[in-house]
């Protein structure tokens, strides 16, 4: 029988405690459970030196052994044990300029960064939560552990992972908190763009992530969070609207949404999301969403619309219809023609033809060119709006015929 994470986490405890070393659930794991919602991954903070950890575990990763981690393996998952630390220095913003192990459980929950992080709970259910973080997650707040702008001062990054557990758990920035993020939003420049992508993706997977692009914009932050920091729009204005949409739902849409919150040019798309270093699959998939978005006439024939289809992809075209239909006000009628041309395709690729290319070259002499793939792409269109048969005979014939009206 297979163990769950939790199983497992729990096991690792039993195996610290038993030779000796206090051990503790913490963090996000803590959290989410006493939420009710099922915990990412488990984490474990310990008195036990990265070695040690090593030695008592078969299967083990050094995944940062300067920094205490050592990734423990069993039964399939993966759970992270870090030594008991405090951090120093925070010269930069963004990275401590020393990491001390200590004894005391305390000392390394008050350099987590929200109450609600900082809550620990051992192998028997005990709970350590020298902050309160209980408290502020029955009061749904997200407060710093300490005194905000010192924390944020330490860490600029916080500030954005304030308002990203705030949208994941539609809870509020208490107070202080939010008044700390006002002021020191310019530091957000020291940090790594990496970690705001991150942070802004976990964003995308929330219910609201419009209450997200909110707070970003009322706290100020556009103008300082990199890359954002160097775009031409800097988010002024969030239309009322988005705050309510609920037509957008694929995390491809909201970096979209965010390109048109801060006016960035179609034709800057591409670059604009390189620029996150996310991958080169997402940015292909928003830059072609974003141009789909503001390239839909406002009406459409039912053949240009297949066409589109067939040309873009299904997901990719009607993920941009929704929005164009929330970013030009375009008639919403327009979705539910999208999702019946799809259907009625009798076709979706070139796979499916009874013919390829191949057939194609081998019945008419003619050296390759543009010739080849508009013939193929006039067919599939022609195939999947059923105005021809799929049958191998025909589209050869229709195949030579067409291939003429192209050079
Ligand atoms: P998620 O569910 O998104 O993984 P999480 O709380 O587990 O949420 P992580 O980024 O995985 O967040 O970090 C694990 C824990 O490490 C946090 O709960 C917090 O205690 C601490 N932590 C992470 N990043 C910071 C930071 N920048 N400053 C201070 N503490 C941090
Ligand atoms: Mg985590």
């Amino acid at each position: 029988m297979t163990c769950s994470a939790y199983e497992v986490a729990l096991c690792v405890l039993h195996t610290l405690e038993k030779a000796g070393y206090p051990a503790y659930l913490v963090g996000g794991c803590v959290r989410d459970r006493l939420l009710q919602k099922e915990p990412v991954d488990y984490d474990i903070t310990t008195r036990a030196h990265p070695e040690k950890v090593m030695e008592l575990f078969t299967h083990t990763i050094p995944t940062g052994l300067a920094h205490g981690t050592v990734t423990v393996l069993m039964d399939g998952h993966a759970i992270e044990v870090t030594t008991f630390r405090t951090e120093e220095g925070y010269s930069d913003h963004r990275r401590p300029d020393r990491v001390t192990f200590v004894t005391d459980l305390t000392a390394d929950l008050a350099r987590r960064d929200f109450t609600i992080n900082a809550i620990a709970e051992d192998c028997r259910g005990e709970r350590f939560d020298p902050f309160e973080g209980q408290a502020d997650l029955a009061s749904r707040v997200i407060r710093t552990v300490g005194e905000a702008s010192a924390r944020f001062q330490e860490d600029a990054l916080r500030m954005v992972r304030a308002i990203r557990f705030a949208t994941q758990l539609d809870f509020v920035i208490e107070t202080k908190t939010r008044s700390a993020i006002a002021h020191n939003g310019s530091l957000l420049h020291t940090v790594a763009v990496e970690r705001v992508t991150r942070e802004l993706e976990k964003m995308w997977g929330s219910a609201q992530p419009a209450h997200g692009l909110k707070a970003i914009t009322e706290l100020g932050l556009w103008n300082h969070l990199p890359p954002m920091n160097s775009w031409e729009g800097k988010g002024k204005d969030l239309p009322v609207w988005m705050v309510s949409v609920n037509s957008i739902t694929s995390p491809y849409q909201w970096w979209a949404l965010l390109l048109s919150l801060l006016q960035v040019p179609v034709e800057h798309a591409d670059k604009r999301m390189r620029q996150l270093r996310v991958n080169h699959k997402v940015v292909q998939e928003v830059a072609l969403r974003y141009q789909l978005a503001y390239s839909f006439p406002a009406a459409i024939t039912e053949r240009r619309g297949k066409k589109l289809l067939l040309t873009h992809g299904v997901s990719a075209v009607l993920e941009g219809c929704e929005l164009a239909i929330v970013l030009r006000q375009l008639p919403s009628s327009l979705y539910p023609s999208f999702q019946r041309w799809k259907d009625e395709l009798v076709v979706t690729h070139l796979s499916q033809l009874e013919i390829n290319g191949g057939c194609l070259r081998s019945i008419i002499p003619r050296p390759p060119g543009p010739w080849l793939g508009n013939t193929l792409d006039e067919l599939l269109l022609r195939v999947a709006c059923a105005e021809i048969p799929n049958e191998r005979e025909y589209l050869l014939k229709e195949g030579i015929r067409l291939a003429k009206t192209y050079s």
